[in-house]
């Protein structure tokens, strides 16, 4: 494979990719025995990969520059036609499902597959084509919105990262300026997000009414491919949250006040967790890099191996420039069983965590993608994806003295306590989410209001300084899962427990790494609950879970804070 800059792109050619299917699809259907339907079938899937890897180039090359306009033409181009190949894949899965030879299929690929696709024939209808390129555009201009926003501060042009940035300042008075900063921005820009996220849940609920679902919440949990839990068991998740997770954060935060010396902490104290500053990583982009590398060759070798394929093929986005995509993900080349980590480096912790928690995406993705029959496979859904990432944030913990030398501690403790005050946050933006979905004539009033009232109820801390807007409910705006991954967030709380049990496994000298290793190699080929306890994972959703999460973590830090206090 060449390295990511020098792979060359070219957009695929839609009719040529039709026709080329087409004969696939005819080869499979006149099989004659199951060697040549699985001939065809892989024939047809190699086709999609290319086709795919063009997609993610392009879409990795849009996002390292939203001003690029070849890119940003090419990125209109798949709106369009995506869409548009829904018929052909229709027909695909329907061939697949009907076939005499699927049980040797499903022997070979899992039955999590098929029970997928079954569920894609019932959600690819020609009738959201159009709704769904409305979608697309929409999201689309939401990114744009988004990046477009930028302050003069303190000499420089900020963005939101650049301001949040600002409110780990040791300075109160800097990190309200930033906070107000922030605010503001939020502030000026809300009716148009307003207005962007009211088509988008117009649009949606019409979606699902389209295919026959009584709300979006009936359509979005199997369409995410949640087949094990349903909106009632997220609720009471939910709620066991609030019960055993909420309080232990609350105390959290009691002791970083009295940390600070502050008698209230406002918002934009909670990401200070030391009064003389959070640990900050040492060195360059280049050199974390370099130590990351070390981090891994010192791991596993299994890790060794695949920084090493990541630094020779400069898989890597790391920088932050101007009309760059917010954010950071790992996505993955398809046909060259390669993984991209992007990211917006801003000199805090944060960085090293993109480090640990990407690079654990792409772990698996290089792990399972050389293990699995179907590059497909590697990817499950994100309750076990980032299952993967979040693991290797912990696993790292043994190794942050090269990147925070004498303040590894500090990190340490900083990282884990913030994976678990995470947590409610997490569960607020789900809960926010069915409350517009449970009522989609609802407009911005109505928005701020459940927003208001949700944080109160899992973040009772939370305290904006008298800010109207923030007050009045205007944060959930600032999360772009909402906008971009509708109901993608409950996913991240349940998959910290699973990497919290991970942990635990580690602490207590249980083999962890094998159990890691059983996880990432197995990818997405079987179901949610099944994959879990193949590698021994308690499920999440349970109230026991969440109860003996709660203990460990009031444990753990109860160890971590020994350390800091030295
Ligand atoms: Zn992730």
């Amino acid at each position: 494979m060449n390295k990511f800059s020098d792979i060359q792109y070219v957009r695929p050619d839609v009719s040529s990719l039709k026709k080329q299917a087409g004969g696939y699809i005819r080869r499979f259907k006149n099989a004659k025995t199951a060697e040549e339907a699985d001939a065809a079938f892989l024939a047809a899937v190699g086709l999609i990969e290319n086709a795919g890897t063009m997609y993610v180039v392009a879409s990795i090359r849009n996002t390292a520059n939203m001003k690029d306009a070849f890119y940003d033409a090419e990125m209109k181009f798949y709106n369009r036609a995506m869409p548009m190949l829904m018929p052909l894949l229709k027909k695909a899965a329907s061939a697949l499902l009907q076939s005499p030879f699927r049980p040797a299929l499903e022997e070979k690929y899992g039955a999590q597959l098929f029970k997928t696709f079954e569920m894609q024939q019932k959600l690819l209808s020609v009738k959201i084509i159009l709704p769904t390129v409305k979608e697309n555009n929409l999201t689309t201009a939401y990114s744009k919105t988004a990046a477009a926003c930028s302050v003069e501060f303190m000499g420089e042009k900020c963005n939101f990262y650049g301001l949040l940035r600002h409110m780990q300042s040791t300075d109160r008075a800097e990190r309200k300026a930033a906070f107000n900063a922030w605010a503001k921005l939020y502030e000026d820009v809300s009716p148009k997000l307003e207005e962007q996220y009211g088509k988008l849940v117009r649009l949606r609920a019409g979606i699902a009414k389209k295919l026959g679902y009584e709300s979006y919440i009936d359509y979005i949990y199997p369409s995410r491919g949640r087949f094990d839990y349903t909106a009632a068991d997220a609720a009471a998740f939910r709620e066991a949250v609030r019960k055993y997770i909420t309080p232990l954060c609350d105390r959290l935060y009691k002791a970083q006040a009295v940390r600070l010396g502050l008698e209230k902490l406002e918002w934009y104290d909670e990401g200070l967790v030391f009064p003389e500053g959070n640990a900050a990583p040492i060195g360059t982009p280049e050199e974390l890099v370099a130590k990351a590398g070390q981090m891994y060759d010192a791991l596993s070798p299994e890790t060794s191996e695949f920084f090493a394929f990541m630094r020779e093929h400069e898989l890597f986005d790391l920088v932050t420039r101007e009309n760059k995509h917010l954010g950071g993900y790992c996505t993955t080349l398809p046909g060259e069983k390669a993984p991209f980590i992007f990211s917006n480096f801003n000199g805090t912790s944060a960085d090293v965590d993109v480090l640990t928690h990407e690079a654990g995406h792409a772990f698996e993705a290089y792990y399972a993608m050389r293990r699995l029959p179907l590059s497909l496979l590697a990817s499950s859904t994100s309750e076990i994806n980032e299952i993967h990432s979040m693991t290797m944030e912990h696993f790292a913990y043994p190794y942050m003295e090269l990147f925070f030398g004498e303040n590894a501690d500090k990190y340490r403790y900083a990282h884990f306590t913030d994976a678990l005050r995470t947590i409610p946050y997490l569960v607020s933006v789900d809960e926010f989410q069915h409350r517009v979905f449970e009522n989609p004539a609802s407009g911005p009033a109505d928005w701020r209001r459940y927003w208001r009232e949700i944080e109160g109820k899992y973040m009772p801390w939370r305290s904006y300084d008298g800010n109207a807007f923030l007050e009045s409910g205007g944060f959930w705006m600032q999360k772009q899962h909402i906008f971009l991954y509708p109901f993608y967030y409950i996913d991240y709380a349940l998959a910290q427990l699973g990497a919290f049990s991970l942990y635990q496994k580690q602490t207590e000298g249980q083999d962890a790494w094998g159990a890691y290793l059983t996880l990432c190699s197995i990818g997405g080929k079987y179901g949610y609950f099944d994959t879990l306890s193949r590698a021994g994972i308690p499920i999440p959703l349970k109230e026991e879970t969440v109860k003996a999460t709660a203990e460990f973590a009031e444990k753990q830090i109860g160890v971590l804070e020994e350390k800091v206090k030295g």
